[in-house]
């Protein structure tokens, strides 16, 4: 089944809204020269910068995380239906750095991921092993129990536009990028658990993106592999010129 690539650029906490706008016009010619979808990510500051200066261009303007519950006493949080209503379309969950440092679990995943379909945000779920668990022979347990935890109660019909990025814990910002045997091994793999939980059909349509240390001088490799449907982009999506580069190379 042919999948849209799509390549998305995590810019975690970083960028002002100015130079976030920038980042997004200076893209604005790589996103209209390529079939693949593109997609940024700026911190929640950033949103409305980049959005206003991606209107009218390819490029599509997501939020790192939402929070469940639509509206209410929950100080510090965004919901899914604010992201919505201020006319984002994606939405990062599960990503290993909430999951390191914010206590993200797979079950407030699945609430973030529910609360996110519900008003139409398409999620981006995160999901991937650390270097223990790899080397602990874990690869396949952990990402089973990942994907199982956030799609729990959800069928094909909610999940029609899921997408996966599988992000190995040791290739995010530490320039180690997983061979692309790894890659499309852990993917065919994500993709199987998919069919379990969705139905052959379905899980052929779900794009799944590899992220770690994804550079120009990789991308393009990587993205070749059957079961690789684009990237997510950390630290080289922070500067036009390299995030042009990955986008080109689809
Ligand atoms: C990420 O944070 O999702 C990521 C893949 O980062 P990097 O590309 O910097 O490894």
């Amino acid at each position: 089944m042919a999948r849209t690539p799509l390549i998305a650029g995590n810019w975690k906490m970083h960028l002002s809204p100015a130079e976030g706008a920038a980042l997004v016009t200076a893209l604005v010619p790589a996103a209209a020269a390529t079939t693949a979808e593109v997609l940024v990510c700026p911190t929640f500051i950033g949103l409305a910068a980049a959005a206003n200066a991606a209107a009218g261009s390819r490029i599509q303007v997501g939020a790192q995380n939402c929070y469940w519950e639509p509206q209410g006493a929950f100080t510090g949080e965004i919901s899914a239906a604010l992201l919505k209503a201020a006319g984002l379309s994606h939405v990062l969950l599960g990503h290993s750095e909430r999951r390191q440092y914010f206590g993200e679990t797979d079950q407030t995943v699945n609430q973030r991921l529910v609360a996110a379909l519900e008003v139409g945000l398409v999620p981006v779920l995160c999901i991937g092993e650390t270097l223990a668990e790899r080397e602990a022979g874990r690869l396949q347990e952990v990402l089973r129990q990942q994907v199982t935890g956030a799609l729990a109660g959800l069928d094909a019909a909610r999940l029609a536009t899921l997408v996966v990025a599988y992000e190995p814990v040791w290739a995010i910002g530490t320039g180690v990028v997983a061979t692309t045997a790894q890659a499309q091994e852990a993917h065919a793999f994500v993709r199987s658990l998919l069919v379990d939980q969705l139905g052959a059909a379905a899980a052929a349509a779900v794009r799944i993106l590899y992220g770690g240390s994804v550079k120009p001088d990789n991308a393009a490799e990587l993205m070749a592999q059957a079961d690789i449907d684009g990237a997510l982009v950390g630290g080289a999506s922070l500067k036009a010129d390299s995030f042009a580069a990955i986008i080109a190379a689809v």
